[in-house]
């Protein structure tokens, strides 16, 4: 069956075909510029800009993949979790779709759509598997025994996403948004132990309580803390160190515990993705830690590991497949639905 998936809960729109676990065409039309200025996603502003991509989005999909919506066997969107006016938009389209079409709906979660994505690249994913999903506005540890049914929440963030914490660093840096990239350039000619910062919810006490949370609101404040105190003795901000010795901090924790959660799952493969998943040191760590623990990594592309239509149709084919149940056609755009609903009812 050929899949069409939609995705729009964020700042990107795109729009995808998937035949198995075969990619056709993936198009992402994102509005990151418009929101470079306000220094993160501003949501009436990703609401509009969905707006006006979807159907451009669509119709270039269907160029690049060869296909018409008529030759579509099903339509899967995002029903969440995300902005509730940008998932607006891609759910009453993939309604009006299915109708129009008389094809089944699936709303699926966009989180399990993360870890699907690298089914593209790499085939079935094994399960469980352990997956770690790192973005802008998500930070989560999670076991996934089965994608289409059955994904577990081992751990989150309890304050800041780890994405979110390189855009706030790099803004106390001086540079731009999103900041991801420009805190990895800069870290490239530093010294990742040159300052050490904190690791957090790592400490004994914390691990009984938090052993699979995230946290990164503390060592944000420590950077900025660590930054001023210099700015006040006269001294210049060595960034590249700052910057690298940071993204140390970050990557340290997100592959230990993910590690760990293999370790006590009894798991041997992990999984990686969202947009920080594009650093090149958290996938170097990530490899390093899991030769060592004898856990086989899987990392999709970096194109798949960012919001994209196509991960939104590999989840839509893999319930397909399995023959799950649609979604009925007035399924909510659920701005928090839960990372165990794989599918809205
Ligand atoms: P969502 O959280 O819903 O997935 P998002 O748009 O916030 O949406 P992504 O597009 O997956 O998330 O990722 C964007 C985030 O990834 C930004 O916070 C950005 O700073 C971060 N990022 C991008 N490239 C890098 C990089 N090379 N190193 C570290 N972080 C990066
Ligand atoms: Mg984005
Ligand atoms: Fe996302």
């Amino acid at each position: 069956p050929l899949i069409i998936g939609i995705e729009s809960s964020c700042d990107e729109t795109g729009v995808a075909f998937v035949r198995g676990n075969t990619l056709l065409g993936d198009v992402v039309a994102s509005s990151v510029e418009q929101h470079a200025r306000f220094g993160g996603v501003v949501p009436e502003v990703a609401s509009r800009a969905h707006l006006e991509e979807l159907i451009p989005t669509i119709r270039r999909a269907c160029e690049e993949s060869g296909h018409r919506l008529a030759d579509v066997d099903a339509v899967a969107v995002t029903s969440g979790p995300g902005l509730a006016g940008a998932l607006m938009v891609g759910v009453a389209s993939a309604k009006a779709l299915a109708w129009a079409l008389d094809k089944p709906l699936y709303g699926v979660n966009h989180l399990a759509a993360h870890v699907c994505a690298d089914v593209l690249d790499h085939g079935p994913l094994p399960e469980p598997t352990v997956a770690l999903l790192v973005s802008g506005g998500h930070t989560n540890l999670l076991l996934v025994r089965d994608i289409a049914s059955d994904v577990v929440e081992l751990g989150s963030t309890i304050d800041d996403a780890a994405g979110e914490a390189f855009d706030k660093v790099a803004r106390v840096l001086g540079l731009p948004y999103p900041g991801g990239p420009h805190i990895e350039r800069a870290a490239a000619e530093g010294d990742a132990t040159a300052i050490r910062f904190p690791r957090g919810l790592t400490s004994r006490k914390d691990l009984e309580r938090h052993r699979f949370d995230f946290s990164f609101s503390g060592l944000k404040t420590a950077v900025v803390r660590w930054v001023q105190e210099r700015e006040r003795a006269g001294e210049p901000v060595p960034v590249a160190d700052v910057a690298a010795s940071f993204t140390e901090a970050v990557a340290d924790v997100l592959t230990r515990k993910a590690i760990d959660a293999c370790r006590e799952y009894g798991v041997g493969d992990l999984q990686i993705g969202g947009g920080v998943t594009a650093n090149a040191r958290l996938r170097a760590l990530a490899q390093e830690r899991c030769d060592a623990a004898g856990v086989s990594l899987r990392v999709p592309r970096v194109r798949l590991c960012t919001d994209n239509g196509a991960m939104v149709a590999a989840l839509g084919s893999q319930l397909v497949q399995r023959g799950l149940a649609p979604s009925s056609l007035d399924l909510p755009a659920d701005s928090s639905m839960p990372v165990s609903q794989v599918k809205a009812d």
